[in-house]
């Protein structure tokens, strides 16, 4: 397995997040990484390198230009209000709900942070644009080994998380979707089948957005039932896609407290899901929130249990690319995320 690694990654780093009515620390941090690292390091499954340049095109066929605009010179808006603000992380506080307009641009710094942004949790920071512009670039790079047929297997060892993230909003920790990039680089790469099947504890909102209307790239997601669970306003069974996508979207919600058991059935729904549609290629955006120590998730999956998720994923026989997502248990982190890979095999 090759994996493509984030240096600059630590450059995103929130201070705080809104969660629960208060401002905490950030759940999504650097030390995430260096947890992962460390038990790679203990238990290669790989070889690790670094992402050459961005590939600014396939950037812009996933975001929206005026979204990459604005988080491209977001930081420096923001310390233009006030120097004071250099030493804060900018935070949106003010949305665009039913009713209001988001054709317009306001000129509002503030106004427009919540025009691209769907809640408070996410912090921009001096770094961010940077960690998310190698991140994606890690993404892309891993799909492309895959689609050269140079690896039939490759992780994008990443963060910021990308999979909350839209064609033009950020949010739940994430600001590019690497793993949407990641699926139209293998697209581009010659499959013409792709499929994303997401294992984070939360819907993958932002790519099932992204390809809701397309037929060719598969979503299926399972993830703790949005009646109850973040992000709440998306991820029910119902929405099976539009258009040419129609048909091309499944999700899985399960109840707080599922086990391994019930998830795993769930996991085999999608597995087959997969198959149906004739997937040539697989993207997982893999997240280990559904760890039964995770702060912040409610499912109760063991570290053992990640082997067999592993092996259960590459049982569906394509070439797969990882990208990294939640997790928020720092300390096992890396256990289980690597279990993922060594389970997987090469
Ligand atoms: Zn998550």
């Amino acid at each position: 397995m090759l994996i493509v690694h984030n240096t600059l990654h630590r450059q995103h780093a929130g201070r705080h997040e809104m969660f629960r009515g208060r401002l905490v620390p950030c759940h999504e941090s650097p030390d995430r990484l260096d947890h992962l690292l460390a038990e790679l390091h203990k238990r290669p499954v790989g070889t690790i390198t670094e992402p050459g340049p961005l590939d600014e095109a396939l950037l812009a066929r996933i975001h929206s230009p005026r979204y990459l605009q604005f988080l491209a010179g977001a930081w420096d808006e923001w310390v233009a209000l006030d120097p004071a603000n250099a030493e804060l992380d900018a935070l949106p506080s003010v949305w665009p709900v039913r009713g209001f307009r988001a054709d317009v641009l306001p000129a509002n710094f503030a106004a427009r942070m919540g025009l691209f942004s769907f809640d408070a949790g996410t912090p921009l920071t001096a770094g961010s644009w940077t960690a998310a512009r190698q991140g994606a670039a890690c993404a892309v790079a891993a799909a492309q080994a895959v689609a050269s047929g140079s690896t039939r297997s490759a992780f994008a060892l990443t963060r910021p998380p990308g999979h909350h993230a839209g064609a033009d909003f950020f949010g739940g920790y994430c600001f590019l979707n690497n793993a949407a990039l990641a699926a139209q680089a293998l697209r581009d790469g010659g499959f013409e089948r792709v499929a994303v099947l997401d294992v984070d504890y939360h819907h993958g909102n932002g790519t099932q957005s992204i390809f809701y209307a397309r037929g060719d790239v598969l979503t299926v997601s399972l993830h703790g039932d949005p009646s109850t669970e973040y992000p709440f306003y998306l991820g029910y069974a119902d929405e099976r896609g539009e258009g040419e996508g129609a048909g091309c979207n499944l999700n899985l919600p399960l109840p707080r407290g599922t086990g391994f058991a019930d998830w795993r059935a769930a996991l085999g729904r999608g597995l087959d899901e997969v198959k149906r549609f004739g997937a040539q290629a697989l993207v997982v955006p893999l997240g280990v929130d559904t760890f039964e120590g995770d702060p912040i998730s409610a499912f109760t999956l063991r570290s053992a249990d990640y082997f067999d998720i592993g092996r259960d994923l590459a049982s569906a026989g394509l070439p797969t690319v990882f990208t990294f997502e939640g997790g928020y248990a720092v300390a096992e982190v890396g256990i289980n995320a690597v279990n993922v890979l060594e389970g997987f095999g090469s």
